[in-house]
C-alpha cells in the first residue's frame, strides 16, 4: 500500500537524506524504523505524507503517486494519513477534545469547523478514540493539564479521529519516561491489530522495536541496511 521506487532526496545544502530507497510496506503491517540520529527516518517517514518533497524517485499510496499528486488529490490522499510527532504538536491551551476534533478539519469543505463548530457525529469520533487510548474522562480537560505520556496518547486520537488508514509516529516516545513509553507503545499495537491501520514508527531502541514490530527496518546514512523480522533483528542493525 506504500510503495517506494527509487526515491532520494537530497537538501539544499547538499546533504544527502536518502539515497535510492526501494520499499513496499503493506496494508496492516507495524513497521518500525530503526537507525542512529541522522540515518534518514525522519526524511523517510515525512516523505510518505510529503512533509518533505523528495528530489527523485516517486511515492505511490494505494497506487496512487503522493510526488505529483497536488490540490484537492494531495489534501485526500493527506487526509488518510495521520502522524505523530515526537513533541505530541497539540494546541496546549484548548480542551483534548478540541484537539482530537481538529482531525477532523480536512473531512468538511466548510468553514465551519474553523471557528469550531463540528457536527455531533464528529464529537462521536472524537469520543471513541479517546476510548480507545483510555482517555474518555480527560476530554475537557486542558491539554497542558496533562502529563507528557497522555499528552501523546490525545495526539494518537487526533490521527484516530481523522479516520486513517496510515499512521506515521516520527520519535513518538523519545521524549517519554519508561513507563509511559510502554502506554504509548501499546496503544499504538493495539490500534494496528484492532483497526488494521498500517504503522510506521520510527524508533532509536532496538529493544523496542524488537517488542513491538511486525517487521524492522533499519537506516545508515540514507540506505536501507536490514530489512526482516524483530526475530532476525540482532543488535547490530
Ligand atoms: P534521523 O531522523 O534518522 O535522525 P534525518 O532524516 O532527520 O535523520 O536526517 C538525515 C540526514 O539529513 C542527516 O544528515 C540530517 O542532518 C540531514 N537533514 C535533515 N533535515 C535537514 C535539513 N532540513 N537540511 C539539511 N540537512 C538535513
Ligand atoms: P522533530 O523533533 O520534530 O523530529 P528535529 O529536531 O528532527 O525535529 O528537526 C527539526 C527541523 O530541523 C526539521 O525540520 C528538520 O528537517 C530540520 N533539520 C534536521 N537536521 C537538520 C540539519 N542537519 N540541517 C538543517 N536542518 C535540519
Amino acid at each position: 500500500m506504500i510503495t517506494f521506487n527509487n526515491v532520494s532526496k537530497v537538501y539544499p545544502n547538499g546533504t544527502k537524506g536518502l539515497k535510492n530507497i526501494n520499499l513496499t510496506i503493506h496494508e496492516g503491517e507495524l513497521v518500525v524504523i530503526v537507525g542512529l540520529s541522522g540515518a534518514g527516518k525522519s526524511t523517510l517517514l515525512r516523505s510518505i505524507n510529503r512533509l518533505i518533497d523528495i528530489s527523485e524517485g516517486d511515492i505511490q499510496i494505494n497506487s496512487q503517486s503522493i510526488t505529483s499528486a497536488s490540490g484537492a488529490k494531495l489534501r485526500r490522499i493527506r487526509r488518510g494519513i495521520g502522524m505523530i510527532f515526537q513533541s505530541f504538536n497539540l494546541v496546549k491551551r484548548s480542551t483534548v477534545m478540541r484537539n482530537v476534533l481538529s482531525g477532523r478539519v480536512g473531512h468538511h469543505s466548510t468553514l465551519r469547523t474553523v471557528f469550531g463548530m463540528f457536527p455531533k457525529e464528529d464529537h462521536e469520533l472524537a469520543l471513541d478514540a479517546l476510548a480507545r487510548v483510555n482517555l474518555q474522562e480527560k476530554a475537557y480537560s486542558r491539554a497542558d493539564q496533562l502529563s507528557g505520556g497522555q499528552q501523546q496518547r490525545v495526539s494518537i486520537a487526533r490521527a484516530l479521529a481523522q479516520q486513517p488508514q496510515i499512521i506515521l509516529a516520527d520519535e513518538p516516545v523519545a521524549s517519554l519516561d519508561p513507563l509511559t513509553t510502554r502506554q504509548v507503545m501499546d496503544d499504538l499495537q493495539r490500534i494496528n491489530q484492532e483497526l488494521q491501520i498500517t504503522t510506521i514508527i520510527n524508533l532509536h531502541f532496538i529493544d523496542l522495536a524488537r517488542e513491538y514490530a511486525t517487521r524492522i527496518i533499519g537506516l545508515r546514512a540514507g540506505e536501507i541496511v536490514f530489512d526482516g523480522t524483530p526475530a532476525e533483528a540482532t543488535d547490530d542493525v
